[in-house]
């Protein structure tokens, strides 16, 4: 891992979204649902925003889906923070709708970004950025 990589911002593993950061970091991609009306909840929360039910779980999806939505970062400003994704330039982020139906926004990688396309199929992908810290990125289907 490239020491640049540890000056990006990275999230905060609050209490509610331990589960996902220790699944992230199994390579299992788990989101909340609700066990009253069955909606997924992303991102992580106490409640259900559906129907506010607390009787909410974890379970693993599948990883797979495809790409709703996506732009291509050519160029960052601004902010230091922004300065840390340079050199990924170019570099996707995307809105994929998960297979299960829940919708994440993410990157795209493992191609080059003209090679993505709108309902192209993705799979998902964990990429290690910190000792405990391991984001779902996702990269085409047979690439
Ligand atoms: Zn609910």
């Amino acid at each position: 891992m490239a020491e640049t990589n540890l000056q990006k911002p990275l999230p905060t593993i609050t209490s509610e979204a331990t589960p996902f950061w220790e699944g992230a970091a199994k390579q299992k991609l788990l989101m909340q649902r609700c066990l009253d009306c069955s909606a997924y909840i992303w991102t992580p929360r106490p409640s259900c925003f559906e129907c506010g039910s607390e009787n909410i779980h974890w379970q693993e999806l599948s990883g797979q889906g495809q790409v709703y939505s996506f732009t291509v970062i050519r160029q960052v400003v601004g902010r230091a923070a922004s300065q840390a994704f340079e050199k990924d330039i170019p570099y996707v982020i995307a809105w994929i709708d998960l297979d299960e139906g829940p919708r994440m926004i993410t990157n795209v990688i493992g191609c080059p970004v003209e090679n993505v396309k709108l309902g192209m199929k993705v799979s998902v992908i964990f990429e290690q950025q910190s000792a405990d810290i391991w984001l779902p990125k996702f990269k085409p289907v047979n690439s």
